[in-house]
C-alpha cells in the first residue's frame, strides 16, 4: 500500500520541523531536569499553529516531526490534548463547547485518569467508584500514574457506577475538576523519561460530581476508553517512529565526521534500522488512514503501536551503543531513556499482542483447516 502524503501536508511538516528545531533546544534541558512541563514552549507551539488535534494526519505528522527532533518535548506538546476525542466522539454539545472546544485550541490542557495502583492493564476491573446520590455521584478511589493531574483544568476519570453487570459493563466516564474538595494530587518524581510530563497519583475520598458531568452513557465507560485507545495508539506509534528517525539523523552525523570511524558492520546496523523505521511508519500510516476514512482497525493500530514502540527502544538503545561515550553524552541519553514509555502506556506490547492474536483467533476460528 502506497501513501502519498499531500503536498499540504508536507509543507505543514516542514513547519513543525523548523519550529522544533528552532525552539526546542531553549527547553530541552530545563524540562528533562527539573521536570517541568514546558508551559511557554506549549503556548509558543499553540500560536505557531502547529498543534491540531482534531485533525489526525497532521497531528500524527507534528508528532512525528517534534519526537525526532526532542521526544520529552514532543510528548509534551501532545499530552494536554490527551483523552479530547472521547469528548468529541461522545460528549454533549454542552461538554463540546465548554470542554472539547478549549482544549483543541490550546485554552485548557485535560487528561485521562484510568490507571490505579493495582494495575492499568486489566482497566475492566477498576477498583475506583462512583456512587449516585440524588442528582450527583460521589466517587472514591485513586488513581496512578495520571499525565497532567497537577496542571489540568480538567480530567475525565473512570469509575465503576454498575453491578451485577460483566466487568467491562460496569464503568462510567465522568468529567473531574481536579480542585474539588476531595481530590488530592502528588506528584512522581525522579521518572526515567518523558520528564517534561507531569505525572500524578490522585486520590478520591468522597468526590462529587454532577450527574451531567457524565459522559455519553452509564456502564459503557470501558467501551469509550477501547475505542478512543483504537485512536491514540497511532499516536504512540508516531511518536516512536519520530525517535527511531531522530536516531537515524543522528547516527549520519555522528559518521559524517571522518574522526569516528565508519566500519561495514556499522553500516549494516544503520541499514536494517532504516528499514525498520520505514515499516514502522507504513503500519502507522496505514492505521491512520483506517482513521481518517472511517475504517478504523483495531489490530492494525495495536501492530503499528507494538511495533513502532519496540523500532523506537532499539533505535535508542543502538544509537547509544555505535557512538559510546558520546552516544552517553549527547542528546541520545535522553531519547534512550524516553524511548521506553513508548512501549508501556495506551496498552503494554504484551497488551497489543493479546489484541493481535485474538483477532487471529477470531479471523481463523478454534479448529484451523490444515487445507493451506
Ligand atoms: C509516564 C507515564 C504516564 C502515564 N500516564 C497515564 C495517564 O495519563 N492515564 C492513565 O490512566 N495511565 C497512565 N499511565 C499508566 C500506563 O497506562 C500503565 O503503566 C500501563 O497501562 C500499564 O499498566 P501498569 O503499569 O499498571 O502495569 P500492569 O498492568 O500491572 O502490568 C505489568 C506488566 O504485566 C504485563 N501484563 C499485564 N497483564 C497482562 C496479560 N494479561 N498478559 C500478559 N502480560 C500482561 C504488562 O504488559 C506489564 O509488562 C502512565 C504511565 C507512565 C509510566
Amino acid at each position: 500500500m502506497e501513501f502519498t502524503l499531500s503536498e499540504d501536508i508536507e509543507r505543514f511538516r516542514d513547519r513543525v520541523r523548523n519550529f522544533s528545531l528552532r525552539e526546542f533546544p531553549v527547553y530541552s534541558k530545563r524540562s528533562d531536569e527539573m521536570e517541568e512541563f514546558p508551559e511557554e514552549l506549549f503556548r509558543k507551539a499553540v500560536a505557531s499553529d502547529i498543534l491540531h488535534p482534531e485533525d489526525i494526519w497532521k497531528f500524527i505528522i507534528a508528532l512525528e516531526e517534534m519526537s525526532s527532533v526532542n521526544p520529552n518535548l514532543g510528548i509534551s506538546m501532545a499530552v494536554p490534548f490527551f483523552g479530547n476525542e472521547i469528548l468529541r466522539f461522545y460528549g454533549t454539545q454542552k461538554q463540546i463547547s465548554d470542554l472539547y472546544e478549549p482544549v483543541i485550541h490550546g485554552k485548557k490542557k485535560m487528561g485521562l485518569a484510568l490507571t490505579e495502583p493495582g494495575g492499568g492493564s486489566d482497566l475492566a476491573n477498576l477498583k475506583t467508584t462512583a456512587v449516585r446520590e440524588g442528582d450527583h455521584y460521589v466517587i472514591s478511589g485513586s488513581k496512578m500514574f495520571i499525565t497532567n493531574g497537577d496542571i489540568a483544568d480538567f480530567l475525565l476519570v473512570l469509575a465503576r457506577t454498575e453491578n451485577g453487570v460483566k466487568p467491562q459493563q460496569s464503568h462510567s466516564l465522568f468529567v473531574l475538576n481536579p480542585h474539588a474538595a476531595g481530590v488530592k494530587i502528588s506528584k512522581i518524581q525522579g521518572k526515567l523519561g518523558v520528564r517534561g510530563t507531569d505525572t500524578t497519583i490522585i486520590s478520591l475520598d468522597g468526590v462529587h460530581v454532577d450527574s451531567s458531568d457524565m459522559i455519553g452513557k452509564p456502564g459503557m465507560g470501558f467501551y469509550y476508553v477501547m475505542n478512543f485507545f483504537d485512536v491514540s495508539r497511532t499516536y504512540v506509534a508516531a511518536l516512536s517512529v519520530g525517535i527511531a528517525e531522530g536516531i537515524i539523523r543522528r547516527l549520519m552525523a555522528f559518521y559524517s565526521d571522518p574522526e569516528n570511524k565508519m566500519e561495514e558492520r556499522h553500516q549494516f546496523a544503520i541499514a536494517d534500522l532504516a528499514a525498520r523505521v520505514e515499516s514502522a511508519r507504513m503500519l502507522t500510516y496505514e492505521a491512520v488512514n483506517s482513521i481518517h476514512t472511517g475504517r478504523t482497525d483495531p489490530v492494525l493500530t495495536s501492530e503499528a503501536k507494538a511495533f513502532a514502540s519496540e523500532v523506537a527502544v532499539d533505535s535508542s538503545r543502538l544509537g547509544v551503543l555505535l557512538t559510546g561515550t558520546y552516544g552517553m553524552e549527547s542528546d541520545m541519553e535522553q531519547f534512550f531513556r524516553d524511548a521506553k514509555i513508548m512501549e508501556i502506556w495506551e496498552g503494554s506490547s504484551e497488551i497489543e499482542r493479546l489484541v493481535i492474536y485474538r483477532f487471529l483467533r477470531s479471523k481463523y476460528g478454534k479448529k484451523v483447516s490444515r487445507a493451506f
